[in-house]
């Protein structure tokens, strides 16, 4: 199960430069925990707690599980993920193992970067029905919080969760010593969607006639992961036309698609 449920990434090659459009939170992502990874002595000394566990909170595919793997790629560090969905599991008490057998893993590949993607499937605020599948949700999430109040003595180990449902959270997992760092993570804006189509469009050959100034301006509510889905869309009409040069006209075109189609559309929601 073990094998399954975890994504374990000896290094992982999403480097910051690889992140647009967001360099406010790959700087408190940076202090909060490459930071204390880095210079783990000087923390000590000091004696400064460096934040426990770090929250991305901000819609889906703007660069949450990326922000994770360059702070592990940056500090040599063993990128271990797990969905929070793969913890809800039908048979009592198998949540619960899968989170330690998580931290017995990050423990063993130490400095490891353990990342938490949907955390709001193990730690949403409790509903009035007490169902059986509810209080099992529960003892999950009283293991990860177990598991996160041992972490001095587990050395070189970093907590990082992500949500797209912040509001849903149980207030438990945001006390101090444990989420107690939340790093909002948004949709670009428009010189960052700018800087996410340069990233997206490095290997491709791109006509000069193509302004990526003016093509961001008109894509107002693309997450990161929509306009990398642009730019391939885009290839993809040129090699239909059988291009090598990948024109304006085929960025248009594939905001044309990207809009029409029901699956993967860009909500125009911020
Ligand atoms: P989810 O909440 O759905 O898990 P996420 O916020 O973790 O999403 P990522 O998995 O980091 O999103 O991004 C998905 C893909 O979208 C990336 O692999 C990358 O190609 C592209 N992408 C997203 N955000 C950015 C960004 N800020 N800069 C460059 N590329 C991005």
């Amino acid at each position: 199960a073990r094998a399954q449920a975890m994504e374990v990434d000896a290094s992982p090659e999403v480097t910051y430069d690889d992140i647009g459009g967001i360099d406010d939170q790959v700087r408190e992502v940076r202090e909060a925990v490459e930071a204390p990874l880095v210079n783990a002595e000087q923390f000590r000394a000091v004696g400064v707690e460096p934040p426990s566990g770090v929250l991305l909170h901000g819609p889906p595919g703007t660069g949450k599980t990326m922000l994770a793997k360059a702070v592990a790629n940056e500090t040599d560090a063993t990128f271990i993920k797990m969905a929070g969905s793969e913890l809800v599991r039908k048979f009592i008490g198998e949540g619960a193992r899968l989170v330690r057998d998580l931290f017995d893993l990050a423990s063993e590949r130490e400095p490891a970067v353990i990342f938490i993607d949907e955390i709001d499937a193990v730690a949403a605020k409790r509903t009035d029905s007490k169902t059986s599948g509810d209080a099992e949700v529960q003892r999950t999430m009283m293991q990860l919080l177990s598991e996160m109040d041992g972490f001095d003595e587990r050395g070189e180990i970093r907590i990082i969760a992500a949500t797209n449902r912040f509001d849903m959270l149980d207030e438990a997992i945001l006390r101090p010593g444990r989420f107690d760092r939340l790093i909002e993570v948004p949709k670009p804006a428009v010189g960052g969607r700018e800087r996410i189509l340069d990233i997206h469009t490095d290997d491709m050959t791109v006509d000069d006639d193509v302004a990526f100034a003016d093509l961001a301006e008109g894509l107002d509510g693309y997450s990161g992961a929509d306009i990398a889905a642009l730019c391939t869309e885009a290839g993809m009409f040129a090699i239909r036309d059988e291009r090598t040069t990948v024109t304006r006209q085929d960025f248009e075109d594939a905001r044309d698609k990207v809009e029409a189609g029901d699956e993967g559309a860009v909500t125009h929601d911020g």
